[in-house]
């Protein structure tokens, strides 16, 4: 009666982010209960040593397992269809876990050219200085991912739709590559989250999440998650729990609570974002919309096989450069003048002055990041407001 059992049947996605994971303790409480505990007890001497030495499963100490963060860890895992999943301090604790889990000095990591900037990040200080080598392909270069590959490359790395251009990848014909060379390939998922890709369905071996963003859906706290296979999961599992990163209790149960509406939310956010989507590509300030919803975008096809839906993210170039785009964000009254997304609040930002305003023109041009550009991460607000608050500075340009 207490535990929601997942193989009593195929459940459906939106049961899955209700119920799965849930355990109750004796109290026979409804919602899931958080467990702020360092440290457990034992009923014996012969108990503790058993749970120590792993002969006994059960809690030790928070930093190895929490019932709380469990919960969320078997949630998120039957959502992205994964054996195991583990709990993260943070998105970048995540990757760094799992590159610190699956690499050693030596080893060779191909990732997409336009991944977060702070994943680029620990990868060029941080993974370099341990001897491990990166290099960049476009995302749909898929020669490129092949060619790029050495005898010691162990991880393919991408995220798709790429921020904040949304370009995609096919993440099939990337695992395909990435298996032939004897390597895994890892997606970050988070501007898409299960409910709208599952990459591990397509062949990709790990998958890696900012529950910060929409596992969270209300910008509360900060948080991340791996998924995968049983076998590679114990190593990241085990740099974890030696190595500490682990997910507070509390803020698991607020990603239980988001992942309970995560189906809704992200079904919202779409619809909302085509929509406006659709109006922007009409209006003559805005000389181009990239969000993969739309016809005209040249991966709409690919999107339609991969996701699900659409996505919260777009972006746009209206006319007049950097002086247009300011205008525009500088006219919203409603928006929220912000870098992060993943949130029910509509975000708007202009990337070449903020998350893209250190790295080089030429790295911008590469990039497509053009000084017209705003990125929209598109809310769940009434979309009539969503278009007067960027019509306003529109009617400026
Ligand atoms: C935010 C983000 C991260 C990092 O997550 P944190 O929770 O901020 O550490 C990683 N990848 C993507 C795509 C993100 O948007």
């Amino acid at each position: 009666m207490n535990d929601f059992d997942i193989n009593a049947h195929e459940w459906g996605l939106e049961t899955l982010g209700v119920r799965a994971g849930q355990t109750r303790s004796q109290e026979g409480e409804h919602s899931e209960a958080i467990y702020p505990t360092s440290s457990f007890v034992f009923g014996s001497a012969a108990e503790a040593a058993a749970r120590f030495s792993g002969e006994e499963p059960g809690n030790v100490y928070s930093r190895f397992t929490n019932p709380t963060v469990r919960m969320f860890e078997q949630r998120i895992a039957a959502l992205e269809g994964g054996e195991k999943a583990v709990g993260t301090a943070s998105g970048m604790a995540a990757i760094l876990s799992t590159c610190m889990a699956l690499l050693e000095a030596g080893d060779h990591i191909v990732a997409s050219r336009n991944i977060f900037g702070s994943t680029v990040n620990l990868f060029e200080k941080y993974m370099k200085k341990f001897g491990v080598s990166i290099s960049y392909v476009d995302l749909q270069d898929y020669a490129g991912w092949a060619d790029v590959a050495t005898e010691r490359t162990k991880l393919y790395f991408l995220e798709t739709p790429s921020n904040p251009s949304c370009e995609l990848a096919d993440i099939a014909r990337v695992a395909e590559i990435a298996h032939g060379k004897g390597a895994k390939l890892i997606v970050d998922n988070c501007f898409c989250t299960p409910a709208l890709q599952r990459p591990l369905s397509m062949g990709a071996d790990i998958v890696i999440h900012s529950a910060t963003k929409y596992l969270d859906g209300q910008g509360r706290c900060i948080g991340g998650v791996v998924v995968g296979n049983a076998q590679d999961m114990e190593q990241v599992v085990g740099f974890v729990r030696t190595c500490g990163p682990s997910l507070s209790p509390f803020n698991a149960w607020v990603f239980l609570k988001g992942l309970e509406t995560l189906n809704l939310r992200m079904k919202a956010h779409s619809e909302n974002a085509l929509a406006l989507a659709q109006w922007l590509e009409q209006q003559p300030q805005v000389a181009k919309v990239n969000y993969s919803g739309l016809a005209s975008h040249p991966d709409h096809e690919l999107a339609k096989k991969q996701q699900s839906a659409f996505g919260a993210v777009l972006s746009i170039e209206v006319r007049g450069g950097k002086e247009g785009a300011w205008t525009v964000i500088d006219s919203t009254e409603m928006m929220s003048i912000t870098a992060n997304l993943g949130d029910v609040k509509t975000t708007i930002t202009h990337p070449a002055s903020t998350t893209h305003g250190r790295i080089s023109q030429q790295e911008r041009d590469e990039a497509g990041i053009t000084d017209g550009m705003l990125r929209i991460a598109v809310g769940l607000e009434t979309l009539e407001d969503l278009k007067t608050d960027l019509a306003r500075g529109l009617a400026k340009i």
